[in-house]
């Protein structure tokens, strides 16, 4: 008997994780329906995806670039309804005729839409780790209650989950501590003391993945990492003195459960997306994801260090803002939006983001109370960036 197929909306499709999952759909056609496709601005990338996969509904994020695209396609003989706005978005993600939604925006703009897709019960894929760290226990509060499947696609926590028991009861019994593998970024071996002169191009330039251009920038900070490490909080309902994170230069292995034992589990692959799209996508089967393969006799040495505070300060904060008031991890989050959209804008250096970050989280400390709701984060994530903000320019003074 032939399965129905997993009908699919993919939000933020033109991004980098986005074209990666189309790239793996494209492979399993029997598999997967694209019901829904979304993009901010990449209007001409989004019309280009609707003619190849015929989804039901593209978004964007205006009626007038809904114009554009509706413009892009007419005569097309597409099913296509193209419609602009953020409930658009949210209606997506909650709509009867999707099972499965990709979270693939980058920022805590993604948040009402995942929020969205949980309450509706979804499988859940999840890379917009912002959502889940703006979020937080409100994000998981809706994923138990919808009874959505939450899966991660960040590689480090779709490693985790592939080492976990499938019972996620015995999860807290067996498992000691989690570490988060980090490549250290493209500045790794560089002397910290020349940091504040790093440009854009070089921020963004990462040794071992490809990705969009706010991810870059948070891995060569390391605060990609610190949101990893949140992220993990939130996903395997760990304190936060139980995640490790150490640097692995060649992002071979991409996380370990150490178990209560002393027994080490990892997950090992090349450092490609498609990977945990395709074990996300196919859970828990497996499918063939289109990444090359492993070659361990070509493989050189795998090594490990500890990550220097002094060089990357912005990891720890992690482990303070998770210490700190419910909230601190999005106040730490909008803050880390506003410095690294400001810095590759040009208008501040490169370790100014940890200082826009870290006096940040210092001036504002949050008071939501124990029933906070989606409004109360947005309305807190909006007052952080006006914080951030200011920050920026009394460090231009
Ligand atoms: P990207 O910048 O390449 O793509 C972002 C997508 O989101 C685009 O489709 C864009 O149109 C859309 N978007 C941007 N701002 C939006 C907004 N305000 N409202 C609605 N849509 C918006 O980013 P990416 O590298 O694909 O990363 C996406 C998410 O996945 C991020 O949260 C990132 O941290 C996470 N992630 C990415 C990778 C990777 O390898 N790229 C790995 C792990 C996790
Ligand atoms: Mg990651």
């Amino acid at each position: 008997m032939t399965q129905p197929r997993q009908r699919l909306a993919i939000l933020g499709s033109t991004g980098s994780i986005g074209t990666s999952t189309l790239d793996v759909v494209a492979a399993h056609p029997e598999r997967f329906e694209v019901i829904g496709l979304t993009s901010h601005q990449r209007v001409d990338l989004l019309a280009e995806q609707c003619r190849r996969f015929n989804p039901l509904v593209a978004v964007l994020p205006t009626d007038e670039r809904a114009a554009q695209l509706r413009a892009l396609l007419q005569g097309s003989g597409l099913r296509t309804e193209v419609r602009g706005g953020a409930a658009a978005l949210c209606e997506l993600a909650a709509a009867p005729d999707v099972d499965s939604v990709m979270a693939a925006i980058v920022g805590a703009a993604g948040l009402p839409p995942c929020m969205a897709a949980a309450k509706a019960g979804k499988r859940l894929l999840l890379a917009n780790k912002e959502a889940l760290v703006v979020g937080g226990a409100l994000f998981m509060q809706a994923v138990a209650e919808g009874g959505a499947t939450l899966l991660p696609i960040d590689s480090e926590h779709s490693a985790i989950f592939q080492c976990l028991p499938e019972d996620r009861s015995a999860w807290a019994r067996r498992v000691d501590h989690i570490v988060l593998t980090a490549s250290g970024g493209p500045f790794r071996e560089r002397d910290h003391d020349t940091l504040h002169t790093v440009t854009p191009e070089q921020a963004v330039a990462h040794p071992n993945w490809v990705m969009g251009r706010k991810i870059s920038v948070d891995s060569a900070t390391m605060m990609n990492k610190a949101l990893e490490v949140i992220e993990a909080r939130w996903l395997f309902d760990l304190a936060p003195e139980r995640i490790q994170v150490v640097i692995h230069p060649q992002s071979i292995i991409h996380s370990m459960v150490v178990c209560r034992d002393g027994s080490v589990l990892a997950q090992l692959g090349t450092p490609d997306m498609k990977v945990p799209i395709a074990y996300g996508l196919a859970w828990p089967e497996r499918i063939e994801s289109g990444a090359p393969r492993l070659d361990f006799l070509q493989l050189k040495a795998l090594s490990f260090h500890a990550p220097e505070r002094s060089k990357f300060p912005g990891l720890y904060l992690a482990w303070d803002t998770l210490r700190a008031p419910a909230g601190s991890t999005a106040v730490l989050n909008a803050a880390n939006e506003e410095a690294v959209a400001a810095f590759l804008a040009g208008t501040i250096g490169f370790t100014a983001i940890h200082k826009v970050n870290a006096r940040t989280i210092d001036r504002l400390r949050p008071d939501l109370g124990p029933s906070h709701n989606l409004a109360d984060l947005l309305e807190l994530d909006r007052v952080a960036r006006l914080a951030a903000q200011q920050v920026m320019k009394e460090l231009a003074a």
